[in-house]
Formats: C-alpha cells, structure tokens, sequence
C-alpha cells in the first residue's frame, strides 16, 4: 500500500515522537514553519509540528480570549490536557497576535523545558536578515543548553543538505500534480506532507524516494469537472481537502503552511549558515504575513497558473486577520486585467464542522466552473 507509512504516522503522531525518545533523545516542537527544523535535527532532536486534533474547547476558551482563531485554542486545549507533555522543547515565531497569545499561555502554565519565541521580522531587508540571525543565534544557542552539546556548522550544513534532499522530492511529487490526470489527490498530498512534519527527516526521505517512484508509475488517475488550489490559513485536515474532491474538483496545487509554503524553497548551503537559514525562512512565500504583501500575491497567482488551476478556494479561519485580510487583495488582484481565476472564500472553524453547508458551496462553486 503506497500510502500505508504515511497514514500510519498520521494515526498516532505521538508514537514517533514515543519511539525516539526511547532511545533517550529529545523532542522539540515547532508551532509554525517560521521555525527552522534543521537547527533541531542539527543537535539530534525530533522536530515535531504542533498541531491540533479533534476536541472539544474547554480550557483554550478559558486562557484565551474567544477571538482567538480556533487553531491556538484547540493546541492550548490540547497542551494543558497533558497531550503534548513528551515535549522537551517549544518554539514559535510571532508570526500573529494569536500565536503570541498561545506562546504566552503556554509560557505560564506548563513547564516545559525550554520555551522560545523567535522574533520575526515582517520585512526581508539586510537589517531584518541580520537581526532575524541574531534570532537564530538564540535559538542554537537555547538547543546547545538543552542537549549539553555544540550544534557544529558542518552538522548543520549536513542537516540543511537534507532538509533540501526532502524538499526537492516533494516538488517532485507537485510536478506531478500539473499533469491533466495527477496521480495523487490534494487529499493524498496533504496527507504526505503533513507525514513529514513528525516524522525523522532520513527516515522521510527514503520514504519520498519511494513514493515517488511509485506515484509515477501510478495507474490510478484523478479525473475532474474542475482544477482547484486551496490557499489560506492553517488547514492540516485531509477531510476538509476530501470535501472538495467529493464535489467533483481535484486539488492540483495549494498554498498552504501544511503544503507547499513548508518545502518550496530550499536552504543555501554555501556561505554563512545561519545567515542562509534567516534569508530562507524570511521568504515572503512561507506567510502572508511579510511585507511588501504583493510578493505573497504574486505567489500565488504564478502557481494557479504553473498548475493551470480552473478556481482557487481561500479557506480563513475565524477572527485570523492575516488571511482575513489578504483575501479582498488577492479577490482585487484576480479583477485586473489578464488574470481569469474564480475565487471562493469559506470561513472556517480549525476542526471540520458545518459539512453540509459547506458541501453546498463548494458544490456550486465546482458546478460553476465546469
Ligand atoms: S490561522 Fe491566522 S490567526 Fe491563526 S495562527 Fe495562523 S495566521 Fe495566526
């Protein structure tokens, strides 16, 4: 089964983190693909994502305020509850309001060992560069306290190696997608992606070399009535992805911090380290949050078209003012002349609800482009 690894990670993410810390090694989780993994995977930690799952809210409406995305309050519901208590480490930027809301809370009442918050720049000028490696600087130096060991540069130079080695097969694996009758479904793609953000990174890749190989000999084929990119806020759910292709569209291409926001760059390996790792990570690509916002635009625009995509749906968590707002910019964008691509917009709540409503509109959406 070519998907058998994948979904069995997926199904019990923590038994990975489990099994490594049963060979007395440590565990730090990152909440948004501001943070580079290859400084973790450099001092011999598991890089492990922070994500939600299906719960009821409790305790993430208590410590934060209700007009916090839903995203922050289920992770906070899920942290306090003890779920992520395996966690040596944590580690976000303040890529918005709500995750610094969340990195507060959890600041105050778990202990973890270390906690950080990196501070990012909005800007990619040399001054925000330098100031973002001086950030990086904090971070390597926290992650020496917590091992007891120095991050050598040439450990870190083989770390970034593989973290492109990753990267480049999951633009591999995308390529595949611009065919007219892709060989995997944007369900199946999130899936892998999503895989990779538990699990080791060599194990990672020996499993995308594989699943490469396989995927191109594929005889199964997604047909459509329509070809779809989904862009927005964090969305980590393959269901949500499903709803669409169950309509009768097949995600192609997505611009999403669960898909290809967190591969589509790669590292420079060649001069200063830490320096390539700040220019990388302050891309304009990973967040809609970056300043100028046109390039994030401009991104998302030239992949609807390298995809040849027919609709793009912008999927916005409540009360997220990031993609909130970058939706009536895009919406602007798309009316000037040239660009052709319908756009829908859905609200959304982080955990799957109102199905049937949101079936409708995609539905309609689907009909109208086909
Ligand atoms: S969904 Fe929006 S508000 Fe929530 S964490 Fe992401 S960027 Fe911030």
């Amino acid at each position: 089964m070519m998907f058998e690894r994948v979904r069995e990670v997926l199904d019990d993410r923590e038994a990975v983190a489990r099994s490594w810390k049963e060979q007395g090694k440590k565990v730090v989780g990152w909440v948004c693909p501001y943070v580079p993994e290859e400084l973790i995977h450099a001092a011999d930690m598991l890089p492990f994502r922070v994500m939600g799952a299906p719960v009821t809210i409790v305790k993430g409406d208590a410590y934060l305020y209700p007009n916090i995305c839903s995203f922050n309050r289920v992770v906070l519901e899920l942290a306090l509850g003890g779920r992520y208590d395996f966690l040596d480490g944590v580690v976000t930027a303040n890529v918005c309001d709500h995750i610094r809301r969340l990195y507060d809370a959890w600041h105050f009442f778990l202990d973890t060992p270390l906690k950080l918050i990196l501070s990012l720049p909005h800007k990619t000028a040399e001054n925000a560069v330098a100031h973002f490696k001086d950030e990086l600087l904090r971070f390597k130096n926290s992650l020496e306290r917590l091992s007891g060991a120095e991050i050598s540069d040439s450990a870190l130079k083989n770390s970034i190696k593989t973290y492109n080695r990753a990267r480049e097969l999951l633009r591999r694996i995308y390529e595949l997608r611009r065919e007219d009758e892709p060989p995997i479904s944007g369900a199946e793609a999130l899936e892998v992606v999503k895989a990779g953000m538990s699990l080791p990174k060599e194990e990672y890749v020996a499993l995308l070399e594989e699943l490469f190989e396989n995927l191109e000999q594929r005889d199964k084929r997604y047909k459509s009535n329509a070809r779809i990119m989904i862009t927005g806020s964090d969305l980590d759910d393959p269901g949500f992805v499903k709803l669409i292709e169950d309509a009768g569209g097949v995600v192609v291409a997505d611009d999403l911090c669960t898909g290809s926001r967190y591969f589509w760059e790669d590292v420079d390996v060649g001069g200063d380290t830490l320096e390539a790792l700040a220019r990388r990570y302050l891309s304009p690509v990973l967040c809609a949050r970056m300043h100028p916002y046109e390039a994030h635009i401009e991104h998302i625009i030239k992949m609807a078209g390298d995809f040849n995509v027919d609709g793009i749906i912008f999927e916005a968590l409540k009360f997220c003012d990031i993609y909130g707002g970058e939706y009536p910019l895009l919406r602007e964008r798309l009316k000037e002349e040239g660009f052709d691509i319908p756009l829908l917009l859905l609200d959304r709540e982080y955990a799957l609800s109102g199905v049937e409503q949101l079936k409708t509109r995609i539905q309609a959406f689907i009909e109208s482009l086909s």
